[in-house]
């Protein structure tokens, strides 16, 4: 745990501010989307001019109420700038510069670090989703969570546990679903908007790069990959690509998986650890970051070199 404030403080400062907007990480995933919304939400409940700075929501979090999402070109100068779901101030992108043009800055966020960023911050690397320390905090301010609100916590649990799946699911993440589940959460809906929606471009992108995997260290390293061409010929964008990762993981044997895709900003490496590695390490060395078994990077070097980089380091820490 990084905090120089307590929930209840924070809290507190939140909803006793004029005016808060939240940013959630670049590709915002439904933990980020989610925390945002249910605190969004419940913000405004109290009064608070709150909106949420985000880059573009995936599609299948449309379910979502995102009502008071702007453009980074709308922030103004509100009274409190919050990053959500996200450990390094870099990883707003280029709405880092709203977020600096409000009077105070906070983080709250769940990504394991030494240090955090901003005026007041609370990281609880421990939690298993950001969404589950806007749970506790609302659940300890007393504040009553709207069906919205409500919806956007289950997703971000269930999202950010790989659906209880990861080695991050605990009691606690069983426990808010469960008391969620018990005020209504539309389970049914959100799981078949998560689970049961993928697009065709989705799984072609998946066949593609499962189809041209390499495989080493006897069946436990795994890397694949995809060029901008190929992505175009199947008119995918980066949300067709999130799940590619997972997929790699998922193979019998394998511990350790990349996945490499060509991006206007370098080539975004994405990488899973199953039971015992560590590919946050691996990925600080190519200066990015993230959790013990999922975390990224993005690189400026060829596909030829950052495929070779990292499989090398998958074969050195296996
Ligand atoms: P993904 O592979 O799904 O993009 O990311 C996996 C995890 O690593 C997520 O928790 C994400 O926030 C984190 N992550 C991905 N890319 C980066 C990066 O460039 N820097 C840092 N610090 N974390 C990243
Ligand atoms: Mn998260």
């Amino acid at each position: 745990m990084v905090k120089n404030i307590d929930l209840r403080e924070l809290w507190k400062n939140l909803s006793t501010a004029k005016s808060v907007v939240l940013f959630p990480h670049v590709n915002p995933d439904g933990d980020a989307v989610g925390a945002c919304v249910a605190l969004c939400l419940t913000l405004r409940e109290h009064g608070v001019d709150c909106k949420v700075c985000s880059g573009k929501v995936p599609d299948y979090l449309g379910f979502l109420n995102t009502s008071y999402f702007i453009d980074d070109r709308e922030v103004g100068n509100p009274e409190i700038c919050v990053a959500v779901d996200c450990s390094e101030d870099y990883r707003m992108d280029r709405r880092g510069g709203a977020f600096y043009r409000g009077n105070k800055h906070y983080c709250i966020d769940h990504h394991q670090t030494d240090c955090g960023f901003g005026d007041r911050f609370y990281i609880d690397g421990a939690a298993a989703a950001a969404c589950t320390i806007i749970f506790d905090m609302l659940k300890e301010a007393g504040a009553v969570l709207s069906r919205d609100a409500a919806n956007a916590i289950y997703t971000g649990i269930c999202t950010d546990t790989g659906n209880f799946k990861h080695a991050n699911t605990d009691s606690r993440s069983h426990n808010i679903a469960a008391e969620l589940l018990e005020v209504g959460v539309d389970h049914t809906e959100i799981m078949a908007s998560l689970y049961k929606n993928r697009s065709m471009k989705k799984v072609l992108c998946e066949s593609r790069a499962i189809e041209k995997a390499f495989v080493f260290s006897g069946g436990r390293g795994i890397i694949s990959y995809l060029s901008s061409e190929e992505m175009a010929k199947i008119n995918a964008t980066h949300e067709d690509t999130d799940e590619i990762i997972d997929k790699l993981r998922d193979i019998a044997g394998v511990e350790m998986a990349a996945y490499l895709e060509e991006r206007e900003e370098g080539i975004k490496i994405s990488m899973r650890a199953k039971t015992y590695g560590n590919v946050r390490d691996i990925c600080r060395s190519f200066g990015g970051g993230g959790h013990i078994a999922a975390a990224g990077a993005t690189v400026k070097m060829s596909m030829e070199d950052a495929f070779a980089a990292v499989k090398r380091a998958i074969e050195e820490s296996l």
